[in-house]
């Protein structure tokens, strides 16, 4: 999923301050599931940002809402509840949904309340982990399913590094090291011959060195579909 972080308080209300009426509009998928975005998210900040003693002036009077994807147009656009007065929305969505947002809704002002930090999955309660950075050329099935590209410090292909030290990253913050993880199962599988294939230097244009990347999906309903990503 992708997973983000509220922006400080500080910074969403500078972004507000000056409207007169804003819609806080939470997402009903990713960030509701990492706890930072959804309906219940968005009335928790709506009720926050209410109080008086953020402003000089009157604070904007606030309404909640919430789509199950922001980042799908057609649902933005079935979303039929801009209340009349608006005069901006404050996002709870990924960057992506705000940008559906801001380009369905043009020309109201729509405002992002999330720092988007990640790709990742919960490990435990409350925690969530990067997994992935789209690299576009998956190698997990070389590396017994852990990614060293996102959990390695340095996204090295042939690891680990020589600051591993007892299974941790030298980088430090008690993170385990990708290496010794991926070794340790490579182990468990009986592939360890994977980690003595030399993993040579990898194209980035897939991960995005290339610019913008787009899907397409063609010859939808004659039998002949295909899905291809390219950058543009
Ligand atoms: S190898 Fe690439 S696509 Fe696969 S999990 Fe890692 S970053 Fe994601
Ligand atoms: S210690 Fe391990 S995880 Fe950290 S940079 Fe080196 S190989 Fe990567």
């Amino acid at each position: 999923m992708i997973v983000g972080d509220l922006k400080p308080l500080e910074e969403i209300i500078s972004a507000i301050k000056a409207y007169k009426k804003v819609l806080v509009l939470g997402c009903g998928s990713c960030v509701t599931v990492c706890l930072s975005g959804g309906e219940r998210e968005a009335k928790q900040l709506s009720h926050e940002l209410a109080q008086v003693r953020h402003y000089q002036n009157a604070p904007p009077k606030f309404e909640v809402g919430s789509i199950l994807r922001q980042c799908e147009r057609d649902l933005v656009i079935e979303y039929q509840r801009i209340p009349d007065g608006t005069d901006a929305v404050l996002s709870l969505a990924c960057g992506a949904g705000v940008q559906i947002l801001a380009d369905v809704l043009e020309p109201l002002p729509v405002i992002p309340a999330l720092n988007t930090t990640f790709l990742g999955a919960s490990d435990k309660p409350g925690t969530w982990t990067e997994k992935c950075k789209g690299c576009g050329d998956c190698i997990l099935i070389h590396t017994g399913g852990i990614c060293p590209v996102a959990r390695c410090a340095k996204s090295l292909f042939n690891g680990p590094c020589g600051g591993s030290r007892g299974g941790y990253c030298e980088v430090g913050q008690g993170n385990p090291c990708a290496w010794t993880q991926i070794v340790a199962r490579l182990k468990k599988l009986g592939r360890l011959n994977c980690y003595e294939e030399i993993q040579t230097a990898k194209n980035w244009k897939p991960g995005g060195a290339a610019g913008l990347r787009r899907r397409v999906r063609t010859g939808l309903g004659d039998g002949s579909t295909k899905n291809q990503t390219s950058s543009h």
